[in-house]
């Protein structure tokens, strides 16, 4: 087989795998929003680690497994909803909560291109029209290109309620600009290839609130099915240094929380994950660069003792499996001169 074809063959298969991890388990409903109640934001973020972020900020998860958020936060003209949710029911689901709020939707803003973030923008955006939808030049191309897949795989697992194009933002945010969303100002950060290809984190300054996408997770065990590891390492740790005020992180998965013990678990899930792969890919180990499945048994028991009570992001059975696979082809293509000091064990 001709290399390129090769080479083709197996990003299909890797985007299907990854597909198939992020669109599974989507049947949604709604949960009660969670609600900071207004208060006066402490200047230092030393004070109060565990205050709300000043502002209210609704949400709505869809059911597990493979929860995922959407959120929408006060600004003085409106709401600015954060990413759009799987599919177009669930997209239905939460646009009636937004709707009982009696506040209009004045902007809305998109953290990944991944499709469980985005499938139901649609269902917002015919909502509300006028109001802009931003995203990064990268995901907007991710989302007109579909370059591995991803859309036509996840219209192919859910039929019409995730739409075959998804609907594409039109309104590019530059790196690291600030936006004025009905009011209130915006801050972003742009971030390179980790949990997915790119992705911007929002913050707003005003109340504390950071929304960080899927660049940090919440007690979830995330997708790592495109063997960015140590570049999600290093958006970790540009996260906290762009937002050193933050008072709450919102995350894609899970619950929200405080920055820099959201922060440190997802950079210590990540590391731990890299360090029980390591040694299954030496050369002296019992499959030599391969990992055999009692090197997979073994991982996965350890990682299990020591994250339980981590639902996966997506429910696919063999999802830990394939991340193994992943990082593993990760590993090995590293060397101790392409490694930052962010992945260095
Ligand atoms: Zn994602």
């Amino acid at each position: 087989m001709p290399i390129r074809t090769a080479r083709r063959l197996a990003a299909a298969l890797s985007a299907a795998a990854i597909t198939t991890a992020i669109t599974a388990g989507c049947a949604g409903g709604p949960t009660q929003p969670t609600t900071a109640p207004p208060q006066a934001a402490p200047s230092s973020p030393a004070t109060a680690p565990n205050a709300p972020a000043g502002a209210a900020v609704g949400e709505f998860s869809s059911d597990a497994p493979g929860s995922v958020n959407v959120y929408w936060t006060e600004v003085p003209q409106g709401l600015v909803l954060v990413d759009g949710l799987r599919t177009l029911s669930d997209a239905r689901r939460a646009l009636s909560r937004v709707q009982a709020t009696g506040r209009p939707v004045v902007a809305i803003v998109v953290t990944h291109p991944h499709p469980d973030h985005v499938g139901g923008l649609a269902v917002f955006h015919e909502a509300y029209p006028t109001a802009p939808v931003y995203a990064n030049v990268a995901t907007a191309e991710f989302l007109r290109t579909d370059p591995l897949g991803f859309f036509a795989l996840t219209h192919q697992q859910l039929g019409d309620d995730h739409p075959l194009k998804p609907f594409v933002p039109d309104h590019p945010v530059a790196p690291g600009a600030a936006l004025d969303v009905g009011g209130a100002r915006l801050e972003s950060a742009e971030f390179g290839a980790g949990e997915a290809v790119t992705a911007v984190a929002y913050y707003r300054p005003d109340t504390g609130a950071l929304f960080a996408g899927d660049l940090v997770g919440n007690h979830v065990t995330p997708a790592l099915l495109e063997g960015h590891t140590c570049g999600w390492l290093t958006d970790l740790d540009q996260l906290r240094a762009r937002f050193p005020t933050a008072k709450l992180i919102y995350p894609g998965h899970g619950a929200p929380g405080e920055p820099a013990a959201l922060i440190d678990a997802q950079r210590d899930y990540l590391r731990t994950f890299r360090a029980l792969v390591h040694p299954a890919i030496a050369p002296s180990s019992p499959a030599g660069a391969d990992v055999d499945p009692a090197e997979r048994q073994s991982v996965t028991a350890e990682l299990d003792r020591r994250y339980p009570d981590h639902p996966r992001v997506a429910s696919l059975p063999d999802l830990q499996d394939r991340n193994i696979s992943a990082v593993a082809a990760e590993l090995r293509a590293e060397t101790a001169a392409n490694q930052p000091p962010a992945c260095r064990p």
